[in-house]
């Protein structure tokens, strides 16, 4: 067996450990890397604090602690058409931002795993950028009315329109991206454009997600919407959301073939999830 190697049987033990161990205790500090978000578990209001929009300025000097909104420089991040930095990826060029914006507010842990995963997928001849990390509850509240609005606006009913969107967008309070540690990423098409869309499956295929998919572990990221587990998680395939939470439990995750939900359930001892059945579409979006 080559050094470092683990044997099948080894693993096989390991993961059964996760699946059936010892329980830990649900952390209640949303700072925690592994604190149980979900459709029924949330995220207190304040945290970290209530008032801070995803649009509000940060400062890229900022070194942040744990619970602290830093800055995801602008060059990693996109914030629509306007405002595409290519060129920065095609040059050794520092990159510099088109306007003010300085960057998206994320987590400092979040900052540090998506910078590393960005980068080494820059090497790799994959351009990725952060559309959306931190969310406040105000501002996940302001994003999931958005899509129900836009769902009413194209002839659906509001009824239909809550069930469509609830498939794909958290509610206030239940979503990752209040945690500070999540983003959704956007990324560069052979043709040179950034795709910026929600279709699901067209992302999945694209090879900067398909490396982000093989790779993210080692950067203690995961996947936390696979379309292959919308009965455990309660959502549709997700391919541009992803949750940093640190390398130890990421590589368990893979190595155990493990959803975000499934490892914390095995974790906390909470079991499946109430039953849940909304418009579970694979066309839904976010
Ligand atoms: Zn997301």
């Amino acid at each position: 067996m080559a050094p470092g190697a683990t044997s099948g049987a080894a693993l096989g033990s390991r993961c059964e450990a996760i699946r059936s161990g010892a329980r830990s205790a649900q952390p209640t500090d949303p700072g925690d890397l592994l604190f149980y978000v979900n459709r029924w578990a949330a995220i207190p209001s304040n945290f970290p604090v209530s008032s801070t929009s995803i649009w509000t300025p940060c400062d890229p000097g900022d070194p942040g602690t744990a619970h602290d909104l830093v800055c995801m420089p602008a060059s990693y991040t996109y914030r629509g058409r306007e405002a595409l930095r290519e060129v920065a990826f095609e040059s050794d060029a520092p990159a510099e931002p088109a306007t003010t914006f300085d960057g998206l507010p994320i987590g400092h842990h979040g900052k540090v795993g998506f910078k590393a995963m960005l980068d080494a997928a820059r090497d790799d001849g994959h351009l990725l950028l952060v559309r959306s990390a931190f969310r406040s509850y105000a501002m996940q509240s302001a994003t999931f009315s958005m899509w129900v609005a836009q769902e009413v606006a194209s002839g659906r009913s509001r009824e239909f329109a809550l069930k469509k969107v609830s498939a794909s967008s958290a509610r206030a309070g239940h979503s990752e991206h209040q945690l500070g540690t999540t983003a959704d990423l956007v990324f560069r098409t052979p043709q040179g454009t950034i795709y910026d869309g929600w279709d699901a499956e067209k992302m999945e295929a694209s090879a900067p997600i398909q490396w982000v998919m093989k790779n993210a572990h080692r950067f203690g990221i995961v996947l936390t919407y696979d379309k292959d587990r919308v009965h455990v998680t309660q959502y549709v395939g997700e391919p541009w959301h992803y949750r940093f939470v640190g390398v130890t439990a990421a590589n368990a995750m893979k190595e155990c073939d493990l959803s975000t939900e499934e490892y914390l359930q095995a974790r906390y001892g909470t079991g499946p999830l109430p039953p849940f059945e909304p418009h579970m579409s694979r066309s839904a979006r976010r």
